[in-house]
Formats: structure tokens, sequence, C-alpha cells
């Protein structure tokens, strides 16, 4: 019996998209093969605000479980499918809301006034727990937007608030978290790839620890990284220090240049094993069973109010 093969499982999506009256999203860290069929692709703030834009019924979120679920929040009457359920995120893992709660009670014990700033790569229960919810490409504006009298308490990812700190100027309380994939870029390995491409310029996402982004032309989210390359016309070697997947979607939005991923210490592929667990033949059988779905939990609705303020009005 012939196998089947990536194009007989493409129609079957696309067939069951249309019985399922469902969109694909799609984050820019899984396989080139399924940014490709999806209806959006992006960074976690693009991705967010497209969801409740969408006038389909169903959502089907190729990205991992935090992602999903933002979705679901956002969008509580339709249906959100995600093709694995075990696609978590090592950065989410590192802050549990039960010892996030001790800490913000420590804190208060201690006479300190402070508002919490977490990123989106976090559950619902910690986002719950949250004065504001950032991603990488809007934490600098929302920080601003934190009165000066106050302290912040930023969680999870200790790379992203450092970095913060550093262009806002305000002074953090950090979470130890860290992202298991942008923690272990080898400065080493990246100083030999400029040495060899004396021309090239590094761009990293901001998850990075400080020893890559004090060896990087660029800092800043996957959106604002396509944007950054975008504005050089010449064709150009770029050394990209982010999930690997990334290459395509850079690939395909700026053919021009040439795009190289920097390694890790451990491994050179760079590629986040949480992303990974969502294929082609994974997301064809969520839509045909309509399972996992992210079904509403009672903490969706603190944390929905907390994103909504945070993500989708600016003005508030
Ligand atoms: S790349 Fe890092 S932050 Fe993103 S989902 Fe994977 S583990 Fe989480």
């Amino acid at each position: 019996m012939p196998t089947t093969t990536a194009v007989d499982i493409y129609d079957e999506i696309e067939a069951l998209k249309v019985r399922e009256d469902a969109a694909i999203l799609a984050h820019y860290y899984q396989d080139g093969e399924i940014q490709e069929l999806a209806d959006i692709t992006g960074d976690s703030l693009k991705l967010a605000r497209e969801a409740t834009k969408i006038k389909n019924r169903t959502i089907v979120f190729c990205g991992v479980h935090f992602m999903a679920e933002t979705a679901k929040m956002l969008n509580p009457e339709k249906r959100v499918l995600l093709p694995d359920m075990g696609a978590g995120c090592s950065l989410s893992d590192s802050c549990p809301a039960p010892a996030l709660e001790r800490r913000q009670i420590q804190l208060r014990a201690e006479g300190r006034r402070f508002q919490t700033v977490t990123y989106i790569n976090s559950t619902a229960a910690v986002k719950a727990l949250s004065d504001w919810v950032v991603t990488s490409g809007n934490a600098e504006e929302i920080i601003r937007r934190v009165p000066e009298d106050v302290e912040i308490l930023f969680v999870p990812d200790r790379h992203l608030g450092q970095y913060l700190i550093e262009v806002t100027g305000r002074p953090m309380i950090l979470w130890d978290g860290s992202c298991m994939v942008h923690e272990v870029f080898s400065v080493g390995d990246l100083l030999r790839l400029k040495r060899r491409m004396p021309e090239s310029l590094t761009v990293a996402h901001p998850e990075c620890p400080t020893n890559i982004r004090e060896q990087s032309e660029f800092v800043g989210g996957t959106e604002a990284m396509i944007k950054y390359v975008a504005g050089y016309e010449a064709p150009t070697d770029f050394l990209v220090a982010t999930e690997a997947n990334m290459l395509w979607q850079l690939e395909a939005k700026v053919p021009r240049h040439r795009y190289h991923p920097v390694p890790g210490v451990t491994c050179a592929c760079n590629k986040c094993p949480h992303m990974a667990r969502n294929t082609l033949e994974k997301l064809r059988d969520c839509l045909a069973l309509g399972t996992p779905e992210i079904l509403w939990q009672p903490q969706f609705e603190r944390a929905a109010e907390v994103l909504r303020r945070s993500l989708l009005d600016p003005s508030k």
C-alpha cells in the first residue's frame, strides 16, 4: 500500500478545515510544513490579536499549550484545538502559580508595593495573578505604563527581564526562569561564525542570555526581526539566535538574504521540542476528531481580563 504523503495530508487537512469551519493559526516556531498551510502565522502577540478576528467556529492552534489557552481565553465562544495537548513550555513550567503566589505574599508582607508583569509564556493561573501580560513585541510599552512609584515583579523569564531593565531603565524583581532553547546558544560558536563571516549581522531574541545579546546587532521579538531584516536591501548574511524554524519564516518573507542559525551548546538544531510535538498527522487528526480541545477553566475569567487590558486595549 502506498504511504500517505505530505501532499495527501495537506489535501485531507484542507477538506477537514472546510468541514469543521476551522482556521489554522501557527507560531513562527512551528515546522515550515505546518506554517505553509496555516491561515495566519505570527508571534505570540500577533496570533493573540488575530485570534480575536477569526470568523470561523473553530481555531486550531499550532503552537504550545499556553498559546492555545490564550486563544481560548480571548475567544470563549470558539472551539480551540491544540494538535498535541502535551506541547508545553519550559519557560511556563518554571513559574508555577502557587510559587508565584507565595512570592507575592512574601513581598507584600515586607511592605513592598509592586505590580506583577508576566510574560505571555505562562499558564492561565499565573496570568490570573498578574497585573499585566506582555509579549516580546509589547513589553517595553507596557513596562512604561507601570507607575514609577511601584516596583515591578517580572516573571518568568529572567533574560527578557534583564533586557527590559536595560532598555527601560526600570529596576525589576526578576523570577529565575528561562527558555530551554534560548538559554543554550553558544557565544563561542557565535563568535566563530562572526569571524568566518565578518560582514554578517546577528539578530537575537530577547529571551537569549546577555552574552548573546551583547554580540548582536539587533535584539527583538520574531515579528520585529522580520521588519529588521526587511530593512536591508542588499543581500546580507544574518546569524539568527532564536528557535530554528524562524529561519523558514525569514526565508519565506525576505528571501534575498542568507540566514544562518547560531548553534546551541548542547544541540546544534535549536528546535523547541515542545513545538515539535505538533505534526501534520496530529493536526489532521485533531481536526477530524475534534480533540484535544482547550476547555474553559474558572481561572480563565480573571486571566482574560488581564490579557484584554494588556494586549487588546492599549488605551486603558
Ligand atoms: S521556544 Fe522556549 S519559550 Fe518558546 S515554547 Fe519552546 S520552551 Fe517555551
